[in-house]
């Protein structure tokens, strides 16, 4: 039988995995879901970018997702003379938001003209995800002027971070809504916002991508960056205003403390299940293999133990952007993936008792786990125009393989990030006999079902109408 992971993987496209061949390997390797890094390139490499991960897609014949990830306001410094310098500790450094000229080792512009007004003295900057630490000793108009606490190397647009959080700069930047117009250009999958504080930003950033999509009639998913100290107070609503979350341990760890972030990242692939949203883990889960052709034991424990806290995606950003080796990258983590899936408790009988369902269609959804489990189904197939049964029915741990067969591309797309869920394209025309009939084809060709098995299917009478899940199935296959 077919080897099946059930974890995503979101792989960053940047330099090192941008020749098409090599793309198109990295997706037969296990790439679900291809990132774009707004921070880096023009609107014209992202709609270049899109159209090489399509066709990569196509040739290796791979349903996968795009994600347009927004900048965002991350400040960032801004360029050297000499594109870095070297800061020793203990000395002087200005953080000067009128300054045009280039830096050097006593100062340096900003991209973020508000700094001075969010900060102290006092207050602690980060630089470079908390390698280089500054503090602040006052404020001078456009200046901060700070000491260099923990010195190092700082190169051109590295970014700043204020511990424990309180930058006043709003999510969505003129460059980020520039940039949603041309994601949806491309009709990308997901859009991630950078570093939104409350459900309202996630709102906005709703606005702004249905505006722009009208003209193409396409909904992307929105995916809220958990990466802002406010964020986690506000967790439960920003999960209700998006699609789902990226626990962006980058920025998030330097805002809350490194020491808080694995507590935080159970605590949101939690929270993100159970609100029915879905949930990617991000950051430095490879990074070694950026320079080297094997991670390290803690990098295999920690994506393992992603994959054990039910994340539905675990995140590659510089392993596959700029690293040596994107493609044994990609390997070693789908392996260490499929690994841990395998020690994972299911545990659907505590996920229904005392529950009661207000929808017809969750009902059924829920029907079919239950019943597939109980009685030993080798597959779950939903019919789904809009990808919701799906969705719900992968929320609960069960060893089970689920199909999602729809007439949509779009919906086809946005499932590849789903945990345990395979979506393959239907027959647009077919009748609902015609479209049971495709499933347990698909499944014969995959080796999935045998002549003998069990498998639940849930569809919709009459088909095609998006919540119109009314029936469950078990069939026999011929
Ligand atoms: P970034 O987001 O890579 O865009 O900064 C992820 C993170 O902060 O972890
Ligand atoms: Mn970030």
């Amino acid at each position: 039988m077919a080897v099946r992971r059930a974890t995503k993987i979101v792989a960053t496209l940047g330099p090192a995995s941008s020749d098409p061949a090599l793309l198109e390997q990295m997706i037969r390797a296990g790439v679900n879901v291809v990132r774009l890094n707004f921070s880096h390139g023009t609107a014209d490499d992202h709609v270049n970018r899109a159209s090489l991960v399509r066709e990569a897609a196509t040739r290796a014949g791979r349903e996968v997702a795009i994600m347009a990830d927004l900048q965002g306001p991350k400040i960032r410094v801004g360029k050297f003379a000499d594109g870095k310098v070297h800061l020793e500790s203990g000395t002087k450094f200005v953080l000067d938001a009128s300054r045009a000229e280039p830096g050097d080792h006593q100062g340096v512009g900003l991209d973020y003209k508000e700094l001075p007004r969010d900060v102290k003295a006092g207050d602690v900057l980060l630089l470079n995800d908390g390698l280089i630490v500054l503090t602040v000793d006052s404020v001078k108009g456009e200046q901060v002027r700070t000491t260099v606490k923990q010195g190092g190397e700082l190169s051109n647009n590295k970014g700043i971070n204020k511990m424990g959080g309180g930058l006043t700069a709003p999510a969505l930047t003129a460059k980020d809504m520039e940039d949603i117009r041309t994601a949806m250009s491309f009709r990308a999958d997901y859009v991630a916002v950078s570093f939104p504080k409350n459900a309202t930003d996630m709102e906005m950033a709703r606005q702004l991508c249905n505006v722009a999509g009208a003209e193409l009639r396409h909904r992307p998913g929105l995916i809220a960056k958990i990466e802002r100290a406010e964020a986690i107070p506000n967790l439960e609503s920003i999960l209700k205003a998006s699609d789902g979350i990226m626990v962006a341990r980058g920025d998030l760890a330097v805002e809350v403390g490194n020491a808080a972030v694995p507590a935080l990242q159970k605590r949101m692939i939690r929270m993100a299940r159970e609100c029915d949203k879905v949930v990617i883990t991000a950051t430095q889960m490879m990074e070694s293999m950026i320079m080297n052709p094997v991670p390290t034991r803690a990098e295999v424990s920690d994506v393992a133990n992603a994959v054990l806290d039910g994340t539905d995606a675990v995140m590659l950003s510089a392993e596959t952007a700029t690293g040596r080796y994107p493609l044994e990258t990609i390997v070693e983590m789908a392996n260490i993936c499929l690994e841990a899936e395998k020690a994972e408790e299911v545990k659907l009988d505590a996920d229904f008792s005392g529950k009661t369902f207000a929808r017809i269609d969750h009902s059924i959804a829920m029907g079919a786990l239950f019943t597939a489990y109980h009685l030993g189904c080798k597959a779950i197939v939903a019919l789904t125009d809009s990808g919701s049964t799906a969705l719900w029915m992968s929320r609960h741990r069960i060893h089970i393989p689920m199909y999602a067969l729809t007439p949509k591309l779009a919906t086809q797309r946005r499932m590849a990030l789903f945990r345990n869920v395979r979506p393959l394209l239907l027959d647009q025309s077919a009748d609902r006999d015609t479209a049971l009939g495709e499933a347990e084809a698909h499944l014969k060709k995959r080796g999935i079902v045998g002549s003998g098995d069990i498998y639940a299917i849930t569809c919709g009478e009459p088909m095609g109408a998006p919540g119109g899940t009314n029936m469950l199935k078990i069939v026999r296959a011929t």
